[in-house]
Protein backbone atom coordinates (compact mmCIF):
# COMPACT_ATOMS: atom_id res chain seq x y z
CA UNK A 1 0.00 0.00 0.00
CA UNK A 2 1.37 3.15 -1.16
CA UNK A 3 2.25 5.37 2.18
CA UNK A 4 0.16 8.63 1.21
CA UNK A 5 -1.71 10.87 2.91
CA UNK A 6 -5.37 11.51 1.64
CA UNK A 7 -6.52 14.31 3.21
CA UNK A 8 -2.91 16.46 2.29
CA UNK A 9 -4.37 20.06 1.96
CA UNK A 10 -7.12 20.83 4.49
CA UNK A 11 -6.76 18.15 7.31
CA UNK A 12 -2.20 19.50 7.12
CA UNK A 13 -3.38 22.90 6.91
CA UNK A 14 -5.45 23.18 10.06
CA UNK A 15 -2.98 21.07 12.11
CA UNK A 16 -0.21 23.39 11.41
CA UNK A 17 -3.05 26.03 12.75
CA UNK A 18 -3.67 23.89 15.30
CA UNK A 19 -0.04 23.67 16.32
CA UNK A 20 0.53 27.01 16.15
CA UNK A 21 -1.87 28.23 18.34
CA UNK A 22 -1.32 25.55 20.73
CA UNK A 23 2.51 26.61 21.02
CA UNK A 24 1.50 30.23 20.70
CA UNK A 25 -0.74 29.51 23.95
CA UNK A 26 1.40 27.03 25.72
CA UNK A 27 4.92 29.56 24.98
CA UNK A 28 2.83 32.65 25.16
CA UNK A 29 1.68 31.66 28.78
CA UNK A 30 4.71 30.25 29.91
CA UNK A 31 6.56 33.36 28.78
CA UNK A 32 4.22 35.38 30.35
CA UNK A 33 4.30 34.12 33.98
CA UNK A 34 8.09 33.70 34.09
CA UNK A 35 9.34 37.14 33.12
CA UNK A 36 5.60 38.17 35.57
CA UNK A 37 7.85 36.78 38.68
CA UNK A 38 11.13 37.49 37.37
CA UNK A 39 9.64 41.61 37.48
CA UNK A 40 8.12 40.85 40.63
CA UNK A 41 11.38 39.20 42.39
CA UNK A 42 13.69 41.66 40.38
CA UNK A 43 11.00 44.85 42.13
CA UNK A 44 11.08 43.07 45.99
CA UNK A 45 14.92 42.24 45.73
CA UNK A 46 15.53 46.26 44.96
CA UNK A 47 13.28 47.20 47.62
CA UNK A 48 15.43 45.00 49.84
CA UNK A 49 18.38 46.14 49.57
CA UNK A 50 17.38 49.89 49.32
CA UNK A 51 15.28 49.98 52.13
CA UNK A 52 17.19 47.02 53.98
CA UNK A 53 20.71 46.13 53.36
CA UNK A 54 22.25 49.10 51.86
CA UNK A 55 20.71 51.01 55.31
CA UNK A 56 21.74 48.43 57.37
CA UNK A 57 25.40 49.17 55.91
CA UNK A 58 25.05 52.65 56.23
CA UNK A 59 24.01 52.02 60.10
CA UNK A 60 27.13 49.94 60.92
CA UNK A 61 29.21 52.89 59.56
CA UNK A 62 27.47 55.04 61.08
CA UNK A 63 28.00 54.17 64.28
CA UNK A 64 31.91 53.06 63.73
CA UNK A 65 32.45 56.59 62.52
CA UNK A 66 30.64 57.81 65.44
CA UNK A 67 32.52 55.89 67.98
CA UNK A 68 36.01 56.52 66.00
CA UNK A 69 34.92 60.15 65.86
CA UNK A 70 32.57 61.64 68.82
CA UNK A 71 35.51 60.61 71.38
CA UNK A 72 37.91 63.40 69.64
CA UNK A 73 35.67 65.67 69.05
CA UNK A 74 34.60 65.50 72.42
CA UNK A 75 38.24 66.18 73.29
CA UNK A 76 38.35 68.82 70.67
CA UNK A 77 35.63 70.58 72.74
CA UNK A 78 36.96 70.22 76.26
CA UNK A 79 40.64 71.41 74.93
CA UNK A 80 38.33 74.58 73.94
CA UNK A 81 36.58 75.43 76.90
CA UNK A 82 39.84 74.79 78.66
CA UNK A 83 40.59 77.44 81.20
CA UNK A 84 43.91 76.64 81.47
CA UNK A 85 44.42 77.33 77.67
CA UNK A 86 42.50 80.57 77.69
CA UNK A 87 43.92 82.15 80.15
CA UNK A 88 47.48 81.01 78.65
CA UNK A 89 46.93 82.88 75.23
CA UNK A 90 44.89 85.85 77.12
CA UNK A 91 48.08 86.39 79.32
CA UNK A 92 49.89 86.45 75.90
CA UNK A 93 51.42 83.35 75.14
CA UNK A 94 54.33 83.80 77.07
CA UNK A 95 56.07 80.30 78.08
CA UNK A 96 54.78 77.91 75.01
CA UNK A 97 56.62 74.91 76.89
CA UNK A 98 53.70 74.87 79.13
CA UNK A 99 51.31 74.97 76.46
CA UNK A 100 53.33 72.21 74.45
CA UNK A 101 53.42 70.43 77.38
CA UNK A 102 49.72 70.49 77.66
CA UNK A 103 49.21 69.96 74.10
CA UNK A 104 51.87 66.51 74.76
CA UNK A 105 49.91 65.46 77.74
CA UNK A 106 46.39 65.26 75.61
CA UNK A 107 47.82 63.59 72.51
CA UNK A 108 49.73 60.90 75.28
CA UNK A 109 46.55 60.52 77.05
CA UNK A 110 44.33 60.44 74.69
CA UNK A 111 46.22 58.35 72.00
CA UNK A 112 45.34 60.55 69.55
CA UNK A 113 47.72 61.67 65.90
CA UNK A 114 48.20 64.83 66.77
CA UNK A 115 47.19 67.70 69.25
CA UNK A 116 47.39 71.62 68.18
CA UNK A 117 46.83 75.16 68.78
CA UNK A 118 46.69 78.18 66.42
CA UNK A 119 46.59 81.66 68.00
CA UNK A 120 44.49 84.33 66.28
CA UNK A 121 46.65 86.81 67.52
CA UNK A 122 50.26 85.62 66.83
CA UNK A 123 49.04 82.96 64.20
CA UNK A 124 51.86 80.69 65.45
CA UNK A 125 50.80 76.28 65.42
CA UNK A 126 51.40 74.85 68.11
CA UNK A 127 51.66 70.95 68.81
CA UNK A 128 52.86 68.59 70.86
CA UNK A 129 56.16 68.59 69.50
CA UNK A 130 56.96 72.44 69.37
CA UNK A 131 55.90 75.31 67.47
CA UNK A 132 54.95 73.34 63.86
CA UNK A 133 54.93 76.90 61.59
CA UNK A 134 52.84 80.21 61.18
CA UNK A 135 49.80 79.83 59.59
CA UNK A 136 49.50 82.21 57.26
CA UNK A 137 45.98 82.97 54.88
CA UNK A 138 48.31 82.41 51.25
CA UNK A 139 49.22 78.80 52.12
CA UNK A 140 46.21 76.59 50.64
CA UNK A 141 47.31 74.08 53.75
CA UNK A 142 46.22 76.78 55.97
CA UNK A 143 43.43 77.48 54.04
CA UNK A 144 41.78 75.47 56.83
CA UNK A 145 42.39 78.03 59.64
CA UNK A 146 41.38 80.93 58.06
CA UNK A 147 37.88 78.97 57.02
CA UNK A 148 37.19 77.86 60.39
CA UNK A 149 37.24 81.80 61.29
CA UNK A 150 34.08 82.55 59.40
CA UNK A 151 31.77 79.57 59.50
CA UNK A 152 28.88 79.97 61.91
CA UNK A 153 29.36 76.27 63.89
CA UNK A 154 31.67 75.83 66.92
CA UNK A 155 33.51 73.58 64.80
CA UNK A 156 34.35 71.38 61.66
CA UNK A 157 35.67 68.44 61.06
CA UNK A 158 38.00 68.08 58.15
CA UNK A 159 40.45 64.97 55.97
CA UNK A 160 43.29 66.72 55.71
CA UNK A 161 47.23 65.56 55.13
CA UNK A 162 49.09 65.80 58.33
CA UNK A 163 52.22 67.69 57.82
CA UNK A 164 53.50 66.51 61.40
CA UNK A 165 52.63 62.82 60.17
CA UNK A 166 54.20 62.57 57.11
CA UNK A 167 51.25 63.93 55.34
CA UNK A 168 48.75 60.82 56.37
CA UNK A 169 45.47 61.20 55.86
CA UNK A 170 44.14 62.05 59.31
CA UNK A 171 40.67 63.88 60.26
CA UNK A 172 41.03 67.18 61.91
CA UNK A 173 38.28 67.97 64.76
CA UNK A 174 39.54 71.91 64.61
CA UNK A 175 37.81 73.55 67.49
CA UNK A 176 36.92 77.54 68.09
CA UNK A 177 38.49 78.90 71.33
CA UNK A 178 36.65 82.39 72.68
CA UNK A 179 38.10 83.96 75.39
CA UNK A 180 35.73 85.09 78.36
CA UNK A 181 34.34 87.50 76.32
CA UNK A 182 33.49 85.63 73.57
CA UNK A 183 36.05 87.11 71.49
CA UNK A 184 37.59 84.39 68.91
CA UNK A 185 41.22 83.98 70.12
CA UNK A 186 42.12 80.58 68.09
CA UNK A 187 41.54 77.04 67.01
CA UNK A 188 42.40 74.01 68.76
CA UNK A 189 41.55 70.18 68.26
CA UNK A 190 43.11 66.84 67.58
CA UNK A 191 43.57 64.83 64.55
CA UNK A 192 43.46 61.12 63.93
CA UNK A 193 43.97 58.83 61.27
CA UNK A 194 40.77 57.24 59.65
CA UNK A 195 42.59 53.59 59.55
CA UNK A 196 39.29 52.23 61.77
CA UNK A 197 36.79 53.75 59.34
CA UNK A 198 38.72 53.16 56.28
CA UNK A 199 39.23 49.36 57.07
CA UNK A 200 35.42 48.86 57.72
CA UNK A 201 34.85 50.44 54.78
CA UNK A 202 37.08 48.44 52.61
CA UNK A 203 35.53 44.93 54.47
CA UNK A 204 31.96 46.38 53.29
CA UNK A 205 33.00 46.99 49.87
CA UNK A 206 34.86 43.76 49.40
CA UNK A 207 32.05 41.55 50.91
CA UNK A 208 29.24 43.02 49.30
CA UNK A 209 30.52 44.69 46.16
CA UNK A 210 29.15 48.14 47.60
CA UNK A 211 31.42 51.74 46.96
CA UNK A 212 30.85 53.34 50.52
CA UNK A 213 32.06 57.01 50.64
CA UNK A 214 31.39 60.35 52.33
CA UNK A 215 30.76 63.83 50.65
CA UNK A 216 30.33 67.12 52.22
CA UNK A 217 27.72 69.29 52.09
CA UNK A 218 29.19 70.52 48.76
CA UNK A 219 29.15 67.39 47.15
CA UNK A 220 33.06 66.68 47.58
CA UNK A 221 34.05 63.48 48.73
CA UNK A 222 36.25 63.68 51.99
CA UNK A 223 36.44 59.99 52.77
CA UNK A 224 36.64 56.87 51.07
CA UNK A 225 37.41 53.21 51.00
CA UNK A 226 40.52 51.95 48.77
CA UNK A 227 39.84 51.27 45.05
CA UNK A 228 37.49 54.86 45.19
CA UNK A 229 38.35 56.38 41.36
CA UNK A 230 40.93 59.28 41.89
CA UNK A 231 39.67 61.54 39.39
CA UNK A 232 35.99 61.54 41.45
CA UNK A 233 36.74 64.35 43.90
CA UNK A 234 32.60 65.12 43.71
CA UNK A 235 29.36 64.11 43.27
CA UNK A 236 28.88 65.74 40.07
CA UNK A 237 31.76 64.29 38.74
CA UNK A 238 29.87 60.70 38.38
CA UNK A 239 28.33 59.60 35.77
CA UNK A 240 24.22 59.79 36.36
CA UNK A 241 24.74 60.88 40.06
CA UNK A 242 25.61 64.58 38.69
CA UNK A 243 21.86 64.84 38.35
CA UNK A 244 20.78 63.12 41.70
CA UNK A 245 23.17 65.13 43.38
CA UNK A 246 20.83 68.48 44.91
CA UNK A 247 18.77 65.49 46.03
CA UNK A 248 21.11 63.71 48.02
CA UNK A 249 22.71 67.13 49.20
CA UNK A 250 19.42 68.16 50.17
CA UNK A 251 17.75 65.26 52.49
CA UNK A 252 18.63 63.74 55.01
CA UNK A 253 18.03 59.99 53.75
CA UNK A 254 17.23 59.08 50.06
CA UNK A 255 16.64 55.28 48.32
CA UNK A 256 18.11 56.56 45.13
CA UNK A 257 19.19 54.41 41.62
CA UNK A 258 20.63 55.82 38.80
CA UNK A 259 22.39 54.24 35.51
CA UNK A 260 26.02 54.58 34.64
CA UNK A 261 27.65 53.09 31.61
CA UNK A 262 24.88 51.06 31.08
CA UNK A 263 24.41 49.71 34.25
CA UNK A 264 22.23 50.23 37.22
CA UNK A 265 23.13 51.03 40.54
CA UNK A 266 21.16 51.35 44.07
CA UNK A 267 22.11 54.30 46.48
CA UNK A 268 21.24 54.41 49.85
CA UNK A 269 22.13 58.02 51.44
CA UNK A 270 22.12 59.78 54.94
CA UNK A 271 22.57 62.97 56.62
CA UNK A 272 25.26 62.79 59.61
CA UNK A 273 24.75 65.58 61.43
CA UNK A 274 28.18 65.14 63.82
CA UNK A 275 30.12 65.73 60.75
CA UNK A 276 27.77 67.85 58.13
CA UNK A 277 28.88 65.15 55.79
CA UNK A 278 26.90 62.48 53.71
CA UNK A 279 26.89 58.93 54.24
CA UNK A 280 26.94 57.06 50.49
CA UNK A 281 26.26 53.31 49.87
CA UNK A 282 25.53 52.32 46.75
CA UNK A 283 26.27 48.75 45.01
CA UNK A 284 25.45 47.79 41.22
CA UNK A 285 22.10 45.94 40.60
CA UNK A 286 23.74 43.27 38.67
CA UNK A 287 25.55 40.95 41.00
CA UNK A 288 22.60 41.23 43.47
CA UNK A 289 20.25 39.79 40.07
CA UNK A 290 22.74 37.55 38.82
CA UNK A 291 20.63 34.73 40.57
CA UNK A 292 17.27 35.93 39.61
CA UNK A 293 18.61 36.05 36.10
CA UNK A 294 19.82 32.93 36.21
CA UNK A 295 16.13 31.77 37.37
CA UNK A 296 14.98 33.60 34.72
CA UNK A 297 17.16 31.72 32.07
CA UNK A 298 16.47 28.39 33.70
CA UNK A 299 12.77 29.00 33.60
CA UNK A 300 12.84 29.82 30.18
CA UNK A 301 14.84 27.01 28.95
CA UNK A 302 12.47 24.24 30.52
CA UNK A 303 9.45 26.48 29.17
CA UNK A 304 10.80 25.94 25.86
CA UNK A 305 11.41 22.39 26.50
CA UNK A 306 7.80 21.75 28.01
CA UNK A 307 6.39 23.61 25.04
CA UNK A 308 8.46 21.46 22.48
CA UNK A 309 7.51 18.70 24.25
CA UNK A 310 3.75 19.48 24.60
CA UNK A 311 3.98 20.17 20.82
CA UNK A 312 5.81 16.89 20.40
CA UNK A 313 3.56 15.01 22.14
CA UNK A 314 0.60 16.49 20.34
CA UNK A 315 1.83 15.76 16.86
CA UNK A 316 2.31 12.39 17.84
CA UNK A 317 -1.07 11.97 19.21
CA UNK A 318 -2.44 13.96 15.61
CA UNK A 319 -0.36 11.67 13.48
CA UNK A 320 -1.48 8.34 14.80
CA UNK A 321 -5.27 10.23 15.21
CA UNK A 322 -4.97 11.09 11.44
CA UNK A 323 -3.17 7.86 10.33
CA UNK A 324 -6.05 6.10 12.08
CA UNK A 325 -8.90 8.35 10.38
CA UNK A 326 -7.27 8.17 7.08
CA UNK A 327 -7.15 4.38 7.07
CA UNK A 328 -10.64 4.07 8.06
CA UNK A 329 -11.77 6.56 5.37
CA UNK A 330 -9.57 5.19 2.93
CA UNK A 331 -9.29 0.71 3.49
CA UNK A 332 -11.98 -1.89 3.53
CA UNK A 333 -12.40 -2.91 7.00
CA UNK A 334 -12.73 -6.66 5.69
CA UNK A 335 -9.58 -6.96 3.04
CA UNK A 336 -7.53 -3.48 4.31
CA UNK A 337 -7.44 -2.79 0.30
CA UNK A 338 -8.54 0.95 -0.61
CA UNK A 339 -11.74 1.11 -0.71
CA UNK A 340 -13.79 3.02 -3.48
CA UNK A 341 -13.36 6.93 -2.19
CA UNK A 342 -9.54 6.28 -1.84
CA UNK A 343 -10.00 4.75 -5.41
CA UNK A 344 -11.17 7.73 -7.18
CA UNK A 345 -8.34 10.13 -5.34
CA UNK A 346 -5.31 7.60 -6.58
CA UNK A 347 -7.20 7.80 -9.81
CA UNK A 348 -7.34 11.72 -10.31
CA UNK A 349 -3.17 11.50 -9.21
CA UNK A 350 -2.99 9.06 -12.16
CA UNK A 351 -4.38 10.71 -14.45
CA UNK A 352 -2.03 13.94 -13.83
CA UNK A 353 1.15 11.76 -14.13
CA UNK A 354 -0.59 10.00 -17.36
CA UNK A 355 -1.22 13.32 -19.42
CA UNK A 356 2.36 13.75 -18.08
CA UNK A 357 4.22 10.87 -19.68
CA UNK A 358 1.84 9.46 -21.92
CA UNK A 359 2.12 5.89 -20.86
CA UNK A 360 -1.03 4.64 -20.69
CA UNK A 361 -2.21 2.03 -17.87
CA UNK A 362 -5.30 -0.83 -17.66
CA UNK A 363 -7.52 -1.37 -15.82
CA UNK A 364 -8.59 -5.47 -14.78
CA UNK A 365 -12.33 -5.55 -13.30
CA UNK A 366 -12.55 -8.79 -11.04
CA UNK A 367 -15.91 -10.03 -10.14
CA UNK A 368 -16.14 -13.84 -8.21
CA UNK A 369 -18.70 -16.42 -9.74
CA UNK A 370 -21.68 -17.29 -8.06
CA UNK A 371 -20.35 -15.95 -4.48
CA UNK A 372 -23.46 -16.14 -3.35
CA UNK A 373 -23.76 -19.69 -3.46
CA UNK A 374 -21.24 -19.72 -1.24
CA UNK A 375 -22.60 -17.40 1.36
CA UNK A 376 -25.54 -19.39 0.71
CA UNK A 377 -24.36 -22.93 1.80
CA UNK A 378 -21.22 -22.22 3.92
CA UNK A 379 -22.51 -18.89 5.42
CA UNK A 380 -21.16 -15.35 5.34
CA UNK A 381 -18.19 -16.19 7.39
CA UNK A 382 -16.88 -18.32 5.36
CA UNK A 383 -17.68 -16.23 2.51
CA UNK A 384 -15.80 -13.60 4.32
CA UNK A 385 -12.57 -15.95 4.51
CA UNK A 386 -13.04 -16.43 0.60
CA UNK A 387 -13.09 -12.73 0.04
CA UNK A 388 -10.03 -11.91 2.06
CA UNK A 389 -8.01 -15.04 0.48
CA UNK A 390 -8.79 -14.00 -3.15
CA UNK A 391 -7.29 -10.52 -2.17
CA UNK A 392 -4.13 -12.16 -0.98
CA UNK A 393 -3.67 -14.10 -4.30
CA UNK A 394 -4.43 -10.92 -6.29
CA UNK A 395 -2.04 -9.05 -4.65
CA UNK A 396 0.79 -11.49 -5.07
CA UNK A 397 0.95 -10.95 -8.70
CA UNK A 398 1.26 -7.03 -8.42
CA UNK A 399 3.70 -4.60 -8.34
CA UNK A 400 3.98 -2.15 -5.41
CA UNK A 401 3.29 0.59 -7.42
CA UNK A 402 -0.31 -1.30 -9.01
CA UNK A 403 -3.65 -0.14 -7.26
CA UNK A 404 -5.78 -2.55 -6.27
CA UNK A 405 -9.69 -1.50 -4.66
CA UNK A 406 -12.34 -3.32 -3.64
CA UNK A 407 -15.15 -2.18 -5.80
CA UNK A 408 -17.99 -3.74 -4.22
CA UNK A 409 -19.06 -7.09 -2.70
CA UNK A 410 -16.94 -9.39 -3.92
CA UNK A 411 -16.05 -7.53 -7.21
CA UNK A 412 -12.58 -5.80 -7.01
CA UNK A 413 -10.99 -3.20 -9.16
CA UNK A 414 -6.73 -3.31 -10.47
CA UNK A 415 -5.17 -0.25 -11.48
CA UNK A 416 -1.99 -1.72 -13.85
CA UNK A 417 0.56 1.31 -13.64
CA UNK A 418 2.50 1.39 -17.37
CA UNK A 419 0.78 -1.16 -18.81
CA UNK A 420 -0.70 -1.62 -22.46
CA UNK A 421 -3.95 -4.52 -22.99
CA UNK A 422 -1.50 -7.23 -24.04
CA UNK A 423 0.73 -6.96 -21.21
CA UNK A 424 -2.55 -6.21 -19.19
CA UNK A 425 -4.84 -9.39 -20.44
CA UNK A 426 -1.85 -11.62 -20.17
CA UNK A 427 -1.66 -11.11 -15.94
CA UNK A 428 -5.09 -10.93 -15.88
CA UNK A 429 -5.42 -14.48 -17.47
CA UNK A 430 -2.64 -15.50 -14.78
CA UNK A 431 -4.51 -13.91 -11.75
CA UNK A 432 -7.83 -15.91 -13.22
CA UNK A 433 -5.97 -19.18 -13.32
CA UNK A 434 -4.11 -18.92 -9.83
CA UNK A 435 -7.44 -17.97 -8.31
CA UNK A 436 -9.12 -21.09 -9.62
CA UNK A 437 -6.19 -23.38 -8.54
CA UNK A 438 -6.34 -21.77 -5.51
CA UNK A 439 -8.86 -22.76 -3.30
CA UNK A 440 -9.44 -21.29 0.07
CA UNK A 441 -8.35 -22.61 3.09
CA UNK A 442 -11.38 -23.16 5.38
CA UNK A 443 -12.04 -26.04 8.41
CA UNK A 444 -14.49 -27.78 6.59
CA UNK A 445 -12.95 -28.41 3.90
CA UNK A 446 -11.03 -25.92 1.41
CA UNK A 447 -13.32 -23.82 -0.98
CA UNK A 448 -13.15 -23.47 -4.84
CA UNK A 449 -13.94 -20.81 -6.41
CA UNK A 450 -13.70 -19.09 -10.03
CA UNK A 451 -13.67 -15.62 -11.03
CA UNK A 452 -14.47 -13.88 -13.92
CA UNK A 453 -12.39 -10.67 -15.14
CA UNK A 454 -12.67 -7.63 -17.98
CA UNK A 455 -9.65 -5.94 -18.83
CA UNK A 456 -8.93 -2.65 -21.04
CA UNK A 457 -6.52 0.14 -21.50
CA UNK A 458 -6.83 4.36 -20.89
CA UNK A 459 -7.44 5.20 -24.37
CA UNK A 460 -5.08 8.61 -24.35
CA UNK A 461 -7.21 10.36 -26.99
CA UNK A 462 -10.31 9.90 -25.87
CA UNK A 463 -10.77 8.73 -22.25
CA UNK A 464 -11.62 11.63 -19.90
CA UNK A 465 -12.00 10.00 -16.42
CA UNK A 466 -12.48 6.99 -14.71
CA UNK A 467 -16.43 6.71 -15.48
CA UNK A 468 -15.45 5.94 -19.44
CA UNK A 469 -12.53 3.37 -18.32
CA UNK A 470 -14.10 1.92 -15.95
CA UNK A 471 -17.60 1.55 -17.73
CA UNK A 472 -15.75 -0.55 -20.91
CA UNK A 473 -14.06 -2.73 -17.81
CA UNK A 474 -17.43 -3.11 -16.74
CA UNK A 475 -18.79 -3.92 -20.15
CA UNK A 476 -16.18 -6.73 -20.51
CA UNK A 477 -16.15 -8.55 -17.15
CA UNK A 478 -20.48 -8.55 -18.24
CA UNK A 479 -19.63 -9.99 -21.37
CA UNK A 480 -16.99 -12.52 -19.51
CA UNK A 481 -19.88 -13.58 -17.48
CA UNK A 482 -22.19 -14.10 -20.53
CA UNK A 483 -19.49 -16.61 -21.84
CA UNK A 484 -20.31 -18.67 -19.20
CA UNK A 485 -17.60 -17.05 -15.96
CA UNK A 486 -14.39 -18.21 -15.49
CA UNK A 487 -12.96 -16.33 -18.52
CA UNK A 488 -10.97 -12.84 -18.99
CA UNK A 489 -12.79 -10.53 -21.69
CA UNK A 490 -10.48 -8.03 -23.47
CA UNK A 491 -12.50 -4.19 -24.46
CA UNK A 492 -9.86 -2.16 -26.20
P1 LIG B 1 -22.27 -13.93 -10.40
O1 LIG B 1 -21.50 -15.13 -10.78
O2 LIG B 1 -23.30 -13.55 -11.39
O3 LIG B 1 -21.42 -12.80 -10.00
O4 LIG B 1 -23.09 -14.41 -9.14
P2 LIG B 1 -22.87 -13.93 -7.66
O5 LIG B 1 -23.61 -14.82 -6.76
O6 LIG B 1 -21.42 -13.88 -7.39
O7 LIG B 1 -23.43 -12.50 -7.72
P3 LIG B 1 -24.50 -11.72 -6.81
O8 LIG B 1 -24.32 -10.27 -7.14
O9 LIG B 1 -25.84 -12.33 -7.07
O10 LIG B 1 -24.10 -12.01 -5.34
C1 LIG B 1 -23.12 -11.38 -4.66
C2 LIG B 1 -23.22 -11.74 -3.24
O11 LIG B 1 -22.10 -11.29 -2.50
C3 LIG B 1 -24.43 -11.15 -2.60
C4 LIG B 1 -23.95 -10.57 -1.32
O12 LIG B 1 -24.71 -10.96 -0.21
C5 LIG B 1 -22.55 -11.11 -1.17
N1 LIG B 1 -21.70 -10.22 -0.49
C6 LIG B 1 -21.51 -8.92 -0.72
N2 LIG B 1 -20.59 -8.40 0.17
C7 LIG B 1 -20.24 -9.44 0.99
C8 LIG B 1 -19.35 -9.53 2.10
O13 LIG B 1 -18.70 -8.60 2.50
N3 LIG B 1 -19.21 -10.73 2.71
C9 LIG B 1 -19.92 -11.80 2.29
N4 LIG B 1 -19.76 -12.97 2.91
N5 LIG B 1 -20.78 -11.72 1.26
C10 LIG B 1 -20.93 -10.56 0.60
MG1 LIG C 1 -20.27 -12.44 -8.46
MG1 LIG D 1 -20.95 -9.10 -8.21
Amino acid sequence: MKNESFFEYPMQKRRKHLMLALGTIVATGFIVTTFASYFVSKISLRDEILHNELPLTSDNIYSEIQRDLLQPIFISSLMASDTFLRDWIIAGEDDESQVIRYLKEIKERYQTVTTFFVSENTKIYYQAQGILKSVSQGDPRDAWYFRLREIPLDYEINVDPDMANMDAMTIFINYKVYDYGGSYIGATGVGMTVSAVKSLINEYQNAYDRTIYFVDQGGNVILSGSGFPGDIKNLSHVQGLDALAPEILSNSENFLHYRKSGASFLLNTRYIPEFQWYLIVEQPEARALKKIVATLLINLGLCTLITAAVLFLTHITLTAYQTRLEQMATLDKLTMIYNRQAFSILFRELLKDVHRRFIPFSVVMIDLDYFKVINDTLGHIAGDAVLKHCVAVIRKELRDSDILCRWGGEEFVVVLKECRLDNAFNLAEKIRKTLGDTPCPWPGGDIPFTASLGVTQWNLLDDRDENSILSRADKALYMAKEGGRNITIIRP
